[in-house]
C-alpha cells in the first residue's frame, strides 16, 4: 500500500509539471494567424507613430540621418558603441569605394556594472579613458593637430536634434543613470573627450539599428532596414520623407530618411503573454516598458525560463527543494539557456550541469532535464517568431511583402517582387541557432515561398559600430567643408 501511495503521488506531481508546461505553450501560441496580426498591428503602428508625435507606442525616432554611406567615403575614422553588455572602440581605415574597408580594428569590454548606474560623468570618463588607451599613439593622438572624427553609436531612445546631437528618452537594458534622461547626448561624450584632451569631434549620433543599417547598405545596396536581436531589441528602415508626417515639411535631397522605429517599445493585444511576462514586467526597473523587447531579446529570455522553472519546482519537488539560486532575478543568463537548449547529448549532461552550477539544483532526473528543455524551446520559437513577424511588418509598410499591387486577380507569384536585405545583428540571431532558425521559418510561413525568396537578412558583423564609423566618415567636418 505504501508503494503504490508513493507510485499515486508521483504521478500527480508530474501531472502538475506537465501541467506547467502545456499552460505555458498554450499561452505561448503562435500561430501564422496571430503573426499576421502582429505583422498588421506593427505596420498600424508605423503609421501612428509617423502621423503624430506620441501617436502611438512606437516612437518612430527621425535620425536626420538622410543619405546612406556611398561609398566614396575616406580616410580614417573612429567609432563608440555603447549600448548593450558589451562597450566597443573601432578604428576602421576607409579607401574610397564601395566595400572597400581596408583595415578595420575593435576592442570590447565589458561595462562595470556599476557604471550602468552612476553618474553620467563617470560613464563617460570611463569611455573616453578606452578611446584613449585604444590608440597606441595616444601621445600623438593628443598632440595631433589633426581633428579625428568620431561616431558615437548610442544604443538607447534618443530625441535627435540633428545628425550628431539628441536628449536621452529613457533608458532601457538594465541601464539607469538619472542625470542622463533629458540630457544632451553627444554633448556629455564630446565634454569627457575634451576633459581629457582628446582631439576628437562626435561627428554623428547614432543608435544602433542606424550603424547596422549604413554598413548594410553599403555592402549591398538593396539593403532597407536593419534589425537588431541583442541584449535589447530595435529595428529601423528608410522612409520617404513625405510619409514622415508628423514633420511636415521635412525636406532632403535624397527624399528619405533612415526612421529608427524603438520596436522594443511595441504593443499590442494579439501578443501572446503569460503570467510569467507580467512578472518579469512588473519587477523590472521599467515596467510598462518595451513590452516587446521583454518577450524578444537575450536579457530576458533566460529570465522567463527561470520563472517556468521556479514555478515547476514550486509545484512539485521535482527540483528537490526549491533553489534559491532559482528565485533570484537573472540568475539564469540568455547563453546559458541557449546551451541548455541545444544540448543533444542523450543524457542531457549540460543541463544537468547548468541546473546544478548555476540555479543549484542537483540530481535533477532525466524526465525533468528534458522538460527544461522544453521550456527553453518554447520560450525561444515564440521569441524568434514574434521577431519575424516584426520584420514582416516592416516589409508591409513599404511595399515589401508582396501584398500591394494585388488587382485584376494577379495572384501574388505574378508580381515581381524586388530583392529585399534586411541586415541584422545582435548576439541571440548570431550566436543562438535555434533562435535563427525559427526565424527564418516563421518568416517564411508569414510571407509564403515566392516573396520569402526574394527577403533576405544578411548578418553586418560590428555593423552598429563600423557604419557608425562610415556615417562619420560622410558626416566628417572635411566633407561639410567640401560643400560650402
Ligand atoms: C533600445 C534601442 C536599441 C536596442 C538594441 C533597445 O533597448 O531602446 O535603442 O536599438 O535596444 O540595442
Ligand atoms: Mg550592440
Amino acid at each position: 500500500a505504501v508503494v503504490v501511495g508513493r507510485r499515486v503521488r508521483s504521478r500527480r506531481k508530474w501531472k502538475r509539471v506537465v501541467g506547467v508546461l502545456k499552460e505555458l505553450e498554450e499561452s505561448c501560441e503562435t500561430t501564422v494567424g496571430r503573426l499576421r496580426q502582429v505583422v498588421d498591428a506593427m505596420a498600424v503602428e508605423m503609421h501612428a507613430g509617423l502621423a503624430s508625435e506620441g501617436g502611438s507606442k512606437l516612437k518612430m525616432l527621425l535620425t536626420f540621418v538622410d543619405n546612406l554611406p556611398s561609398g566614396s567615403e575616406k580616410g580614417t575614422c573612429y567609432a563608440l558603441d555603447l549600448g548593450g553588455t558589451n562597450f566597443r572602440v573601432l578604428r576602421v581605415e576607409l579607401g574610397g569605394q564601395r566595400s572597400s574597408i581596408l583595415d578595420q580594428d575593435v576592442v570590447r569590454q565589458p561595462i562595470p556594472q556599476q557604471l550602468m548606474t552612476g553618474s553620467s560623468e563617470d560613464l563617460f570618463d570611463f569611455i573616453a579613458s578606452s578611446l584613449q588607451q585604444f590608440d597606441e599613439n595616444a601621445i600623438d593622438f593628443e598632440k595631433s593637430s589633426i581633428r579625428k572624427e568620431l561616431g558615437f553609436t548610442f544604443s538607447f531612445p534618443v530625441k535627435q536634434t540633428s545628425v550628431s546631437s539628441g536628449i536621452l528618452i529613457k533608458w532601457t537594458k538594465g541601464f539607469a543613470i538619472k542625470d542622463m534622461v533629458g540630457e544632451e547626448v553627444a554633448g556629455a561624450l564630446q565634454h569627457a573627450l575634451d576633459r581629457k584632451g582628446l582631439n576628437m569631434r562626435v561627428a554623428v549620433l547614432v543608435n544602433d539599428t542606424v550603424g547596422t543599417l549604413a554598413l548594410g547598405h553599403y555592402h549591398d545596396a538593396d539593403t532597407v532596414a536593419a534589425v537588431i536581436i541583442g541584449t535589447g531589441t530595435n529595428a529601423c528602415y528608410w522612409e520617404r520623407t513625405d510619409a514622415i508626417i508628423k514633420c511636415q515639411g521635412l525636406l532632403t535631397t535624397s527624399g528619405g530618411m533612415v526612421v529608427n522605429m524603438e520596436w522594443g517599445n511595441f504593443w499590442s493585444s494579439h501578443l501572446p503573454r503569460t503570467s510569467y511576462d507580467i512578472e518579469l514586467d512588473a519587477e523590472s526597473p521599467n515596467s510598462n516598458d518595451q513590452g516587446f523587447e521583454k518577450m524578444i531579446s537575450g536579457m530576458y529570455l533566460g529570465d522567463i525560463v527561470r520563472r517556468v522553472i521556479l514555478k515547476m519546482s514550486q509545484e512539485s519537488d521535482i527540483f528537490g527543494p526549491v533553489s534559491p539560486s532559482l528565485s533570484m532575478p537573472f540568475s539564469l543568463r540568455t547563453p546559458l539557456m541557449a546551451v541548455m537548449h541545444e544540448d543533444d547529448s542523450p543524457e542531457l549532461t549540460e543541463v544537468a550541469r547548468i541546473l546544478k552550477n548555476v540555479l543549484e539544483i542537483p540530481d535533477v532526473p532525466l524526465k525533468a532535464r528534458k522538460l527544461v528543455v522544453k521550456v527553453c524551446d518554447v520560450v525561444t520559437r515564440r521569441a524568434a517568431r514574434l521577431a519575424a513577424a516584426g520584420i514582416v511588418g516592416i516589409l508591409k509598410k513599404i511595399g515589401r511583402d508582396g501584398s500591394s499591387g494585388i488587382t485584376g486577380g494577379r495572384s501574388r507569384s505574378d508580381i515581381k517582387m524586388r530583392r529585399t536585405v534586411v541586415a541584422i545583428e545582435g548576439s541571440l540571431y548570431t550566436q543562438y541557432t535555434m533562435f535563427r532558425e525559427y526565424l527564418h521559418e516563421a518568416l517564411h510561413e508569414i510571407l509564403g515561398e515566392d516573396i520569402a525568396q526574394h527577403v533576405i537578412l544578411k548578418v553586418t558583423e560590428d555593423g552598429s559600430g563600423v557604419g557608425a564609423a562610415l556615417l562619420a566618415a560622410s558626416h566628417s567636418s572635411k566633407s561639410v567643408d567640401n560643400i560650402q
